[in-house]
């Protein structure tokens, strides 16, 4: 999973980058199982998505880029 050719980024906005996959995934995984056990499913909260990246987005442009690598 992790490059060990080159040192990872660490500054606080490639951070938040890197958040966007798995909270995706987190999301769209609690949705499919509230499909299963509730009557609110992926149908109608695919929403959530948008109001999930805009916020990482958002934080993303609000995050420090001190001592980015650029890697
Ligand atoms: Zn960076």
């Amino acid at each position: 999973m992790t490059d060990e050719t080159k040192p990872k980024c660490m500054c606080a906005r490639c951070h938040m980058r890197g958040l966007m996959g798995p909270l995706m995934l987190i999301a769209i995984g609690a949705m499919f199982l509230l499909g299963r056990f509730t009557s609110y499913g992926f149908r109608e909260l695919w929403p959530v998505l948008l109001v999930i990246a805009g916020i990482v987005l958002w934080l993303q442009s609000a995050a420090s880029g001190e001592g980015h690598t650029g890697a």
